[in-house]
């Protein structure tokens, strides 16, 4: 049987395939995102986010659809396309009702499982009932402090409760410039936040 570390996921098809299957892995680093040959051949056209969705998460026996994309710090899934860092649960909701999330609206777990990617477990809520939820359920954010300069809602309104504190240390600590700091506290940014 092969071992994952042979096998890389092929960026058009989405199928794990044997190293020797992508050209160049001698002179690139492992050719991980490279098209296989035969998409090279047959010129596969990029996935689209749908088919990217549909190949990054497990069903679980519990019902959970797992994501096995990278995680946030407070484990919700993320995605990468076209360049933009996607929230898979939010992007769940989106494919599978077919609109856009209303504006300042969360999308909330019925299932409690953060990296769930169900659209049947997901339901949308408003920012209060999202941090009411959170805080019932005991899993605060306690600030966010890994290299993406995105901010989450949760994080805005952290920053409005802290406006007392430097800003220069905020912006450290949420990895964004001091002028967004003051730019959310002053309420010139995320204005649909209360
Ligand atoms: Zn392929
Ligand atoms: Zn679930």
């Amino acid at each position: 049987m092969k071992i994952l570390n042979d096998l890389h996921k092929c960026s058009r098809c989405l199928v794990y395939k044997d190293k020797s299957l992508f050209y160049r892995s001698s002179d690139r680093e492992c050719g991980v995102r490279s098209p296989c040959r035969d998409c090279r051949i047959n010129k596969t056209p990029r996935p689209s986010l749908m088919q990217l969705f549909l190949s990054k998460f497990r069903k679980e026996p519990s019902g959970c659809w797992v994501w096995l994309g990278s995680l946030n710090n407070r484990k919700y899934g993320k995605i990468k396309f076209l360049g933009r860092c996607i929230s898979s649960h939010r992007l769940s909701w989106e494919l599978h009702n077919n609109k856009i999330i209303p504006h300042g609206m969360c999308v909330l777990h019925r299932c409690d499982n953060p990296p769930c990617v169900n659209p049947d477990h997901l339901f949308l809520g408003t920012n209060s009932e999202n941090s009411k939820d959170m805080t019932n359920k005991n899993r605060q954010a306690k600030g966010i402090r890994n290299g993406q300069s995105v901010l989450t809602e949760d994080a805005v309104l952290e920053i409005r409760r802290r406006s007392n504190e430097s800003s220069r240390s905020l912006g450290l600590e949420f990895n964004v410039s001091k002028t967004t700091i003051l730019n959310i506290i002053n309420r010139k940014r995320w204005r649909h936040i209360p």
